[in-house]
């Protein structure tokens, strides 16, 4: 079933990008909105979370229509697509989602908080039917028939503390809470200038983010929320990234050392290869119809 949240709810915080502060309200909506981001600074100039308003896929996922922005907004997409909200007004007062500790927590925590409510038409799930495999150079996405969304994720990168890691992980609303959302962004050190000279990270702090120098990670506290919190950070971003699909998916999603470019290419294909599938109540109910799922 669509949803939307039974009441408002706001947090506030600031971009990791832009470095300011940010006001963000989640309200209530009727069936069919979507999700939809409201500038409140500018006259609630509306951007729908949807692929075709994607601008910018390198370091952040970042939709534009008109000129208008809004930058991040991959970990909060990840929480409401994940906790099956289909229906809700975004507004911030700002061009960037708060980055909060770095994960999806605290928009579950806000959304649990705001409570669920069904808005009664069914959720149409988007089920793979054809196998889809793209290649950019050390780099794998695919994604083949299933039944439930699954997720195999790999990363590689050459450092003490991270190297090689992969899960495989189906993805429902308790392994999500459980083993995804807590999951922080994470970088290296050695980028930070060069990110702060693009005009990047300037709200990056140990607050927000893992820090990684060349042996190990500098946060005063050192300590990570899982063994292998990077790559399950990454299956964060894809939820989110995936999510600008529009309806839930059923297949077995396959990624080796992706990131936002990746994942958007990959979002692209599957809308361009799948028209909407039939509904049927089993494949509804598998996909995003109550709590427990
Ligand atoms: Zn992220």
């Amino acid at each position: 079933m669509k949803k939307t949240l039974r009441q408002s709810a706001t947090i506030t915080g600031v971009g990791l990008h832009t470095g300011l502060p940010v006001t963000l309200t989640l309200r209530p909506a009727p069936p069919h909105t979507g999700i939809i981001f409201q500038r409140t600074d500018l006259n609630h100039f509306e951007i729908e979370a949807t692929r075709q308003h994607v601008a910018r896929v390198s370091y952040a996922t970042t939709l534009m229509r008109k000129g208008v922005l809004i930058s991040t907004v991959e970990h909060l997409l990840s929480a409401l697509h994940a906790l099956c909200v289909t229906d809700v007004y975004v507004e911030l007062n700002a061009m960037e989602v708060p980055i909060l500790d770095g994960s999806a927590d605290p928009f579950v925590r806000m959304i649990d908080e705001a409570g669920l409510t069904e808005i009664g038409s069914s959720l149409e799930p988007l089920r793979i039917v054809k196998p889809i495999e793209i290649r950019q150079g050390s780099k794998f996405a695919a994604v083949y028939p299933g039944e439930r969304l699954r997720i195999t994720y790999e990363i590689d990168f050459p450092h003490p503390m991270i190297g090689k890691q992969s899960l495989d992980i189906e993805i429902t609303f308790n392994s999500y809470r459980r083993g995804i959302a807590p999951a922080r962004t994470f970088g290296f050190y050695h980028e930070i200038q060069d990110l702060m000279q693009n005009g990047l990270v300037r709200g990056g702090s140990f607050d927000n983010a893992i820090v990684l120098d060349h042996q190990g990670v500098m946060n005063p506290d050192p300590g990570l929320r899982y063994p292998d919190e990077f790559v399950r950070h990454k299956i964060l971003d894809l939820i989110g990234d995936l999510s600008l699909v529009g309806r839930p998916i059923l297949g077995h999603i396959v990624i080796s050392r992706g990131g936002h470019a990746l994942h958007a290419a990959l979002t692209s294909a599957i809308h361009r290869e799948h028209q909407p599938a039939k509904i049927t109540p089993t494949a509804e109910l598998r996909a995003c119809s109550s709590p427990a799922w």
